[in-house]
């Protein structure tokens, strides 16, 4: 396929709104594509040459590739420039200024050329950059331009998520959407859509002895949440809980050399915590896949901090000093592979047995605390004394539950303190929408749009606005450092909603609410319908309490989350 073709769908696809209809779009450019086209088109598809957990990035700026734009067409910078600030996007400075050419280079072609462009760093890389991004866009017809410059930057916004993505390679490869639970398992083991088609155009049986592999990233597990300790007793019976600490998520692989640190979004954190990994190296030898929460303790006391302390860490250059002023712990609570041998459809209580022999007490890890439970009354003294020690609760989980990849379920139940209010738990929500604020925060948001997720329908649906909880420091500086490059027209493709902000998002920012109920409600699209006809979900006096840049916009809560924590208010 050539890359205009290419760009043509691209373009009908960002169109087009539907989910059923942009499913079939791009089912039907899958079966175009030639075998070794597909992967290479389904990395595109998201922006990317490479998956996003080797962390290869173009590293080109909308001003650098104005400047690759004005090599190409033989224009002035600034002016190239200024027309890219009046139109918004240098793909439409793109459009507007080169000659209206054939183009059709080979996708393959293209595809090469922007993975040596990621690829190329160093000394005099910028403007070896700019000048193979002015080669290819001599070669462009301005379609294509449009595409290849809103890749280059980041700014590839489609509106489709992996969701739709291994939805259509079900019916395109499979032959049937129904399919997609199989393709499902084999990205929830690898993290890699592109190895997924690979294997799906491999076959049934390929896909199905998809295994883990060290340094591919797993796709993380997530919990359920009950309210009290008899409704947890109720659904899990004896079971094993253990301390739930409040730091970061880390997926920590080992070869037998080499070091990968994944966080919860899949994102590669190795540079975050090389302590860590030293006291790793030092007493671990078998190559090995864990979990841990890495907490960040109070050097002089031993005592554990919350949360908000290891995001200091989350630095481009992790200096000596922060290394030493915000030390680490990790508490180990997986163990998903050692030693050649994948361990993930282990019950609990075998994994646990494994890593309570692999992993020892140092000063710098150790296994999760945990405790077999019997009654609600044990589970409530073992709950007290968690918060005693600072931390967040427990999570309970069922002594014969296989490690799913990637799926929330009741095999893992959280069991948290409510974050004051009348709500079991906080919700952690995506930013879709803005007004402006009026008085002391006229210039600034006054309150945002926030939406919760629904995998099924792979869609945003408003939940409530949130104006209280935040600082000067947020509303001046934070929010529009990072809401403003999100901002577009009109609300993006995968939102729904009733309202009409002043300033509309493309999904990207998610944030940590508590409320103090919720309640039924015509100007909302969460779980619209499902609790009572015409109506959708709100929260009620809602707060912000911090973000959560931990999470992509697909781990926000959902909307059948809040639908339960509805249920949950009369329990
Ligand atoms: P939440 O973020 O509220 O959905 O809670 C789930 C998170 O709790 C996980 O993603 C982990 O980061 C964290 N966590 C802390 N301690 C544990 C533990 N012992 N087992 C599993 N997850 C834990």
């Amino acid at each position: 396929m050539t890359f205009k073709r290419f760009a043509e769908y691209l373009a009908k696809i960002e169109a087009e709104s539907g989910r059923l209809e942009i499913i079939r779009m791009l089912s039907e450019l899958f079966s175009e594509l030639e075998p070794e086209e597909l992967p290479k088109a389904v990395l595109l598809l998201t922006g990317r040459v490479a998956p996003e957990f080797l962390g290869l990035e173009f590293g080109v700026a909308e001003k650098e590739a104005a400047k690759a734009l004005a090599l190409a067409v033989g224009a002035d910078e600034a002016e190239v420039w200024r027309r890219v600030r009046e139109l918004g996007d240098v793909g439409h400075a793109a459009q507007e200024l080169l000659p209206d050419q054939e183009g059709g280079l080979p996708l393959l072609e293209v595809f090469e050329e922007l993975l040596a462009l990621a690829k190329d760093a160093g000394p005099g890389s910028q403007l070896r950059k700019r000048e193979r991004l002015s080669r290819l866009l001599k070669q462009a017809s301005p379609l294509e331009a449009v595409y290849i410059l809103r890749i280059v930057t980041g700014r590839l916004r489609l509106g489709v998520g992996e969701a739709t993505i291994l939805d259509a390679l079900a019916q395109a490869v499979l032959g049937d959407r129904a399919k997609r639970p199989m393709l499902e398992r084999a990205y929830n083991l690898t993290s890699d859509l592109a190895y997924v088609a690979e294997l799906a155009l491999k076959g049934e049986e390929a896909l199905q002895n998809v295994r883990v592999q060290v340094g591919k990233p797993i796709r993380m597990m997530l919990a359920e949440r009950l309210p009290n300790a008899e409704a947890i007793m109720k659904k899990l019976g004896r079971h094993i809980a253990e301390y739930k600490y409040d730091g970061e998520r880390i997926q920590v692989h080992f070869d037998g050399e080499q070091f990968w640190v994944y966080s919860r979004r899949i994102e590669n954190i190795t540079h975050q915590y090389p302590d860590l990994l030293k006291a790793f190296r030092a007493h671990l030898k078998k190559p090995y896949i864990l979990e841990a929460e890495a907490v960040v303790y109070d050097p002089d006391t031993g005592e554990l901090l919350p949360f908000q302390f290891v995001l200091n860490r989350k630095v481009k250059h992790l200096s000596r000093e922060l290394i030493e002023k915000y030390p680490v712990k990790a508490f180990v609570f997986e163990l998903l592979y050692l030693d050649g041998e994948a361990l993930i459809d282990l019950p609990l209580v075998e994994r646990r047995e494994r890593l309570e022999a692999f992993v020892p007490k140092t000063d710098r890890f150790e296994p999760s605390e945990r405790r077999w439970i019997e009654s609600a009354e044990e589970l409530e003294a073992f709950f007290d004394e968690a918060l005693e020690v600072g931390d967040e609760g427990l999570m309970c989980k069922r002594p014969d539950g296989n490690y799913e990849a990637g799926k929330r379920g009741f095999k893992w139940v959280k069991f948290k303190r409510a974050a004051g209010g009348r709500l079991a738990d906080t919700l952690d929500l995506v930013v879709v929408g803005a007004w402006w604020g009026r008085g002391r925060r006229s210039g600034t948001y006054g309150s945002l749009l926030v939406a919760s997720y629904n995998p099924e329908e792979d869609r945003f649906e408003t939940v409530t606005k949130v104006g209280s909880g935040f600082t000067d420091e947020d509303l001046q500086k934070i929010l529009p450092a990072r809401l403003d490059p999100l901002r577009r027209e009109g609300p993006a493709p995968r939102v729904w909603a009733f309202l009409e902000p002043d300033v509309w998002f493309e999904p990207g920012l998610v944030i940590e609410v508590e409320a103090q109920e919720i309640t039924l409600s015509p100007n909302h699209t969460c779980a619209y319908g499902k609790v009572k006809e015409g109506r959708g979900l709100a929260l009620r006096f809602p707060r912000f309490l911090r973000y959560r840049d931990d999470k992509s916009p697909e781990e926000a809560t959902t909307s059948d989350e809040v639908v339960e924590l509805y249920r949950l208010q009369w329990k």
